[in-house]
């Protein structure tokens, strides 16, 4: 089959023919021809394969393309890039690699195209299409990708327990490419992946983010999660979830299995969010779990205070992974730590008062609670189902009601230190804090409008019963 198709877009051509000049041979391979065989959106990174030296490609192109654009070298790997358009462009000369006990750095060599083609981590992944003249377009498919396409099927182009080790970042690439296209693993890979496993802690951090970051953002993650927990890669990464798996039985009582009602919530918020930093809030909303459990004879199963728990080991979670300990990782932090909050309020009657506080507390983040607090619903009862999404809905139409009319989200107090201490002729001082406070949770409690006069007056009030003096 011949797929001329793919290569319609004009920089294909302008490859083509600066390989012809050059007289070597270049294909296109990898992700782009994956994606275009399965329909995918069209990948906007193109990998080209030249046999050949890939730098002078680079710049040879480069130097025919309309803006002349500007060529990236990375001389330690071989490799350029440039960028026409939208598009990025990365050239590399064909090569054969081995490998090392201790690294996922191969020792490399110049190769011919099947050289490069069985360095490549999947059959699917190994897909050229030519760009030289004589059959410009034509497929190379040495391992059968495209029928392990067709099949759904990851699986490696050579004997997978060679594979996996020389580079046990494809083990984590494996399972992520499951998860993004909903493929299975072939058996062999899997079961080369769970005697291979320990293996991953040569694989810094960060590379291990990126394919877990690629792995919550797809549609289901649970299926990655789970594939990275039979293959006992989990346990390496994140054990804080391990940890959550099981169900203890004291007396008669069981608990639930939070791995796995980390897994459905993780699924559910999916589906109403593509905010990858909230998917992780579900990931890890219920960690502090583990560390808290304690059975108690009257009351049961208790888990007290996971959630300040799960906050903290959120902090230190990100810090192990490399993972930014900024705004995201606050945020984070706050979903973990405020995820009970809304449930307690739906089991109850809805207050304002207690949706003031929530909105107070949880200020420009109180959807995104409320997102995660009904993807946490994981009851199999139909009619306990019903109704805590119904009284999620009350939640949120109280929110949008009190908001309205009590602006709490971003909450500025009414009355400034400064204007106390004016008020009072005060110097810095505890009182100022007392006031302050006093009229705040007037406000959250309803006790007042948060409104200027109303709080101008409870601030005398307050002085009067601290004994201070009004100065005129
Ligand atoms: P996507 O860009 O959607 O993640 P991709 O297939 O383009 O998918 P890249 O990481 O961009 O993935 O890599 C480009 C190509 O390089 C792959 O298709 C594969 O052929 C090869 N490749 C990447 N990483 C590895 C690896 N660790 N081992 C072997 N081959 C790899
Ligand atoms: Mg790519």
């Amino acid at each position: 089959m011949n797929y001329k198709k793919a290569l319609e877009h004009p920089i294909f051509k302008i490859i083509s023919e600066t390989t012809e000049t050059l007289q070597i041979d270049s294909y296109v391979i990898g992700g782009y021809v994956r994606d275009y065989i399965l329909k995918r959106n069209q990948h906007k990174d193109i990998d080209i394969v030249a046999v050949g030296s890939g730098i002078e490609l680079a710049k040879a192109v480069a130097k025919n393309l309309p803006n002349s654009p500007k060529v990236q070298v990375f001389k330690t790997y071989g490799t350029a890039m440039l960028r026409y358009e939208d598009i990025e462009v990365e050239f590399v000369g064909a090569r054969k690699e081995s490998y090392r006990e201790d690294s996922r750095n191969p020792i490399v060599e110049n190769g011919t195209l099947e050289d490069d083609q069985n360095r490549r981590d999947f059959t699917i992944n190994a897909l050229a299409l030519s760009l030289n003249k004589a059959d410009f377009g034509h497929l190379l498919d040495p391992f059968d990708g495209v029928q392990d396409l067709n099949d759904k099927l990851i699986r490696t182009p050579l004997n997978p327990d060679i594979t996996y080790s020389d580079d046990p970042l494809r083990m984590m690439r494996a399972i992520r490419f499951a998860t993004q296209l909903n493929f299975t693993i072939e058996t062999d890979s899997l079961d080369a992946i769970t005697r291979n496993s320990e293996r991953i802690k040569i694989i810094t951090n960060e590379r291990i983010v990126v394919e877990l970051n690629k792995i919550l953002e797809s549609k289901k993650p649970s299926k990655g999660f789970l594939l990275l927990e039979k293959t006992g890669l989990l346990k390496h990464i994140l054990p804080e979830l391990t940890a959550l798996k099981g169900i203890d039985e004291i007396e008669g009582q069981r608990h639930k299995d939070n791995f796995y009602h980390t897994l459905e919530v993780v699924d559910n918020i999916s589906e109403n969010t593509d905010n990858l930093w909230l998917r992780w809030a579900a990931l890890l909303h219920d960690i502090g779990k583990a560390p808290t459990k304690k059975f108690d004879k009257k009351i049961g199963w208790t888990f007290h205070a996971h959630e300040f728990e799960g906050s903290k080991m959120v902090y230190r979670l990100f810090k192990r992974l490399k993972m930014p300990l900024n705004d995201k990782m606050k945020f984070v932090q706050k979903m973990v730590y405020m995820s009970s909050r809304p449930i307690v309020l739906a089991n109850d009657i809805v207050t304002d008062s207690a949706v003031r506080r929530l909105i107070f507390d949880a200020g420009d983040y109180v959807d995104d609670l409320m997102t995660l607090c009904e993807a946490d619903i994981t009851t199999k009862n139909p009619k306990k189902f019903e109704k805590y999404h119904n009284n999620f809905k009350i939640v949120r139409e109280k929110i949008v009601e009190v908001e309205e009319r009590d602006r709490v989200r971003n909450f500025q107090p009414p009355i400034s230190g400064e204007e106390i201490m004016k008020t009072f002729n005060l110097k810095p001082s505890r009182e100022i804090g007392i006031i302050k406070e006093f009229i705040k949770e007037a406000i959250l409690e309803g006790e007042i409008p948060n409104e200027y006069q109303a709080a101008y007056n409870l601030m005398l009030k307050e002085g009067e019963r601290l004994g201070l003096k009004v100065t005129n």
